[in-house]
C-alpha cells in the first residue's frame, strides 16, 4: 500500500540520512531534489490541511442546520396532532350535539327558514330534515304568527340584545303540543347571518312545578287545619272541663240543695264520659295521622261483634224511642278475618250516630258479602234528620258537623267518622254515604273478608229482634266483692276512689303509696298468714314504679293475683303490664263494670283455690 507524500517523503529523507551516515556518498541534486519534493509534498499536505479544516467547519454547520430542521420538525408534528385532536373533539362534540335530546334549530337571520336541524328536535317533532328545510319557526310554534316572531327576534337584530329567551308551545307533526323553553341567539354559519335556537322540553318541568305548588298548598293548608284543629281541641276540652268545674263548686256548696247535687253529679259524670271519649278520639285520631294505628286481623265471628254493637247500644235505642233492626242480605260466612276492635269501633261510632240522629223512628244494619271480591259490606241505615248535599263531603273532616248547631243539640266531637273512615281503609275498604234531608241517612262500612275459601255460609240467616224486647236485659245486677284488697296508688283522689267503690262492694281495703310500700305490705301480709285476695298496683308511682314491684314481688315468690290499673292508654301498655308479671290490665279511669267483672273474676279463683298463695290463667287469657 502506497503511504501519503509526506509519509514518503519522510521515508525518503530517512532513507537519504542513513545511506549518509553509513559513510555512502550524497549528491547534493540529489538532496535538492529530495528537498524539493519535500517542500511539494508539504506545499500540498497543507493545502489538503486546509481543505480538511473548511469541510469540518461546513460540515458542523449542517448538522447545527439539521438538529434545528429536525426540532421544527417535532413541533409541526405536535402541532398537527393536536389539531387532529381538536378537529376529532369539534367533530365529536357536533355528534353529540346532533343526537342530543335538546333541540337545536339553526335558521336564516333573513328567510327565517331553517337550515339545520340537530337529530333530537327532529326526533321530537316528527319532520325531516327534508320536510324542516321548506320550513319556518313559526310552522312549529302555534302561538305566533310571522309578525310576532319576526318582533320577538328584533333585539337580535338591531343588536339591542346577544341573546333572548322566552318561553312557548311546539306543535309536533302528528298535532300534539309540548312547552318549550327556548334560548335564541344570533350567530354566522360561513358567510350566512343565521339564528341558533336551543330549545328545552319542559313538561316534566311544568309538571315538578305544579306538583311543588301543590304541595306547598297543601302544607299551607294543613298547616292551617293544624291551627283550626288545636282551636277545635282546644274548644271541645274546655267545654265539658268548663261545666265539670262549674257543677263540682256546686257540690262543695254547703247550701246546695240534694237534688242539686244530684243533678250536678249527674252532670260531671256526663261531662266526664265525653271528656274521655273526646281524648280517646283525640289519641285514635293522632295515631292514625302519625300512621300508627296498627291492624291486627284475627279471626272474628262477624254475627256475634254485630250483636255485641247491638247490646252495647240497645239502651240508647230505646231512650231514642228508635227500633233497632239487624238483617242479613243474601249469603254471608260466618267468621271473617280482620280486626274485631277496630271494626266494632267503626260499627258503634255509626250505629250509635244513626241512634243519636234519629227519634222515633228505624235503624237497621244490614250485612252484605260481595264472595268474588271478599269483601263485606254493613250498611247503616236511619229514618233521621238526614244531611243536606253541601255538607255531605264535609262529614269525614276532623272537628266537623254536617250543622253548627248539631253539637248544640246532639253533643259529639265531629271526629268520629274521620276515624271510621280511615279505619275501614285500613281494613282494607271504604266508608259512604248516601243522604237525604228529613229522610235519614245510610253510613255504608265495606271491608276485607280474607279469603274465603274454607267459609261456612250462613244462608239467608237474619236476625230481627228489636231493642226494645232486650232493652231490659242489661239492668243492672247487685254486686258484691268480698275480699281483701290492696290498693297500690300514689294519686290521693284515685286512692279515695278506688277505695269507695271497693267498700261498697264489701271489700276490705288497704292503701299504700308507692311500689315499695306495695311490695313490704304484700309481703309482710304472706309472712303474718292473712295475704291479700288481689293487689291493685298502680304503673306510674315515685320511689318504686308499678312494674318494678310487680317484678320484684314475682321474684319473691309471691303468686296471688296482681292486677295492673293505669292511666296509660297507649298500644303495647297491657304487654308491658303483663310481662311485668300481672294478671291482668285494667285502664283508668275506672270502668265499673269492666271494673268488677274482673275483679270479681280474679276473686272466685282464688276462692276456688284451697292454699292462699294462687295464680290462675295465663296473661292472654286475663287479656280476652
Ligand atoms: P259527631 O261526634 O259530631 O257525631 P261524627 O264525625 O261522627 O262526629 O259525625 C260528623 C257529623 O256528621 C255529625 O256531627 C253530623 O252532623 C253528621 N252525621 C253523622 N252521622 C249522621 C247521621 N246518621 N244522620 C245525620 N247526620 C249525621
Amino acid at each position: 500500500m502506497m503511504g501519503s507524500p509526506p509519509i514518503m517523503l519522510l521515508d525518503s529523507i530517512t532513507t537519504l540520512l542513513q545511506r549518509y551516515e553509513h559513510g555512502h556518498e550524497i549528491s547534493l541534486d540529489e538532496a535538492c531534489l529530495m528537498l524539493r519534493q519535500a517542500q511539494v509534498a508539504l506545499i500540498k499536505a497543507q493545502e489538503r490541511s486546509h481543505q480538511l479544516e473548511h469541510s469540518r467547519v461546513a460540515s458542523l454547520a449542517h448538522a447545527a442546520e439539521l438538529h434545528d430542521t429536525r426540532q421544527w420538525l417535532a413541533s409541526l408534528r405536535q402541532d398537527v396532532d393536536s389539531f387532529r385532536e381538536e378537529t376529532e373533539l369539534l367533530s365529536a362534540f357536533g355528534d353529540i350535539l346532533d343526537r342530543s335530546l335538546n333541540e337545536i334549530y339553526i335558521f336564516d337571520a333573513n328567510s327565517l327558514n331553517f337550515l339545520h336541524v340537530n337529530h333530537g328536535a327532529q326526533t321530537n317533532i316528527g319532520y325531516s330534515m327534508e320536510e324542516l328545510r321548506r320550513m319556518r319557526p313559526v310552522d312549529i310554534k302555534p302561538d305566533h304568527t310571522f309578525e310576532t316572531f319576526a318582533k320577538l327576534v328584533q333585539p337580535l337584530l338591531d343588536g339591542s340584545s346577544r341573546i333572548i329567551q322566552f318561553e312557548t308551545v311546539h306543535r309536533r307533526k302528528d298535532g300534539s303540543t309540548y312547552p318549550v323553553q327556548v334560548k335564541l341567539e344570533r350567530s354566522v354559519l360561513g358567510k350566512r347571518s343565521v339564528f341558533i335556537a336551543v330549545i328545552l322540553d319542559i313538561t316534566e318541568r311544568n309538571k315538578f312545578d305544579r306538583e311543588l305548588r301543590r304541595s306547598r298548598e297543601i302544607a299551607i293548608a294543613a298547616d292551617r287545619s293544624k291551627s283550626e284543629f288545636l282551636a277545635n281541641m282546644s274548644h271541645e276540652i274546655r267545654t265539658p272541663m268548663t261545666a265539670i268545674l262549674g257543677y263540682g263548686d256546686i257540690l262543695t256548696d254547703a247550701t246546695a240543695s240534694d237534688a242539686d247535687r244530684h243533678a250536678a253529679s249527674v252532670a260531671i259524670q256526663r261531662n266526664g264520659k265525653h271528656l274521655l271519649e273526646l281524648i280517646n278520639e283525640i289519641l285514635d285520631l293522632s295515631k292514625i295521622e302519625a300512621g300508627k294505628l296498627t291492624i291486627e286481623r284475627r279471626v272474628t265471628p262477624i254475627m256475634n261483634l254485630v250483636e255485641d254493637v247491638r247490646e252495647l247500644l240497645a239502651d240508647r235505642a230505646v231512650q231514642r224511642g228508635n227500633e233497632l233492626l239487624i238483617e242479613v242480605k243474601g249469603r254471608v260466612p260466618t267468621t271473617v278475618v280482620t280486626d274485631s276492635t277496630r271494626l266494632k269501633q267503626a260499627l258503634v261510632n255509626l250505629v250509635g250516630n244513626a241512634i243519636k240522629f234519629t227519634k222515633d223512628g228505624t235503624v237497621s244494619v244490614t250485612l252484605s258479602c260481595d264472595a268474588a271480591r271478599e269483601r263485606m259490606k254493613i250498611a247503616i241505615a236511619d229514618t233521621g234528620i238526614g244531611i243536606a248535599e253541601d255538607q255531605l263531603s264535609k262529614v269525614f273532616a276532623p272537628f266537623s258537623q254536617a250543622d253548627s248547631s248539631t253539637t248544640r243539640n246532639y253533643g259529639g266531637t265531629g271526629l268520629g267518622l274521620t276515624i271510621t273512615k280511615r279505619i275501614s281503609e285500613l281494613l282494607g275498604g271504604d266508608l259512604s254515604v248516601d243522604s237525604k234531608v228529613g229522610a235519614g241517612s245510610v253510613f255504608s262500612i265495606e271491608f276485607s273478608t280474607g279469603s274465603l275459601d274454607q267459609a261456612i255460609w250462613a244462608d239467608r240467616w237474619s236476625v230481627r229482634r228489636t231493642a226494645r224486647a232486650t232493652a231490659s236485659a242489661s239492668t243492672p245486677k247487685s254486686h258484691r266483692l268480698a275480699g281483701r284488697f290492696l290498693v297500690v296508688e300514689d294519686g290521693l283522689d284515685n286512692q279515695r276512689l278506688i277505695k269507695l267503690v271497693l267498700e261498697k262492694l264489701d271489700a276490705e281495703v288497704t292503701v299504700v303509696e308507692n311500689g315499695k310500700e306495695g311490695v313490704d305490705a304484700a309481703l309482710e301480709a304472706v309472712r303474718t298468714g292473712r295475704p291479700y285476695d288481689i293487689i291493685l298496683m298502680d304503673m306510674q308511682m315515685p320511689v318504686m314504679d308499678g312494674y318494678t314491684a310487680t317484678a320484684h314481688l314475682r321474684q319473691q315468690g309471691y303468686e296471688r293475683p296482681i292486677i295492673a290499673l293505669t292511666a296509660h292508654a297507649m298500644h303495647g301498655e297491657a304487654n308491658r303490664c303483663l310481662k311485668a308479671g300481672c294478671d291482668a290490665y285494667l285502664s283508668k279511669p275506672i270502668n265499673r263494670t269492666q271494673f268488677y267483672d274482673e275483679l270479681s273474676r280474679w276473686l272466685s279463683d282464688s276462692d276456688d283455690a284451697t292454699e292462699p298463695a294462687t295464680r290462675t290463667g295465663t296473661p292472654a287469657d286475663a287479656l280476652n
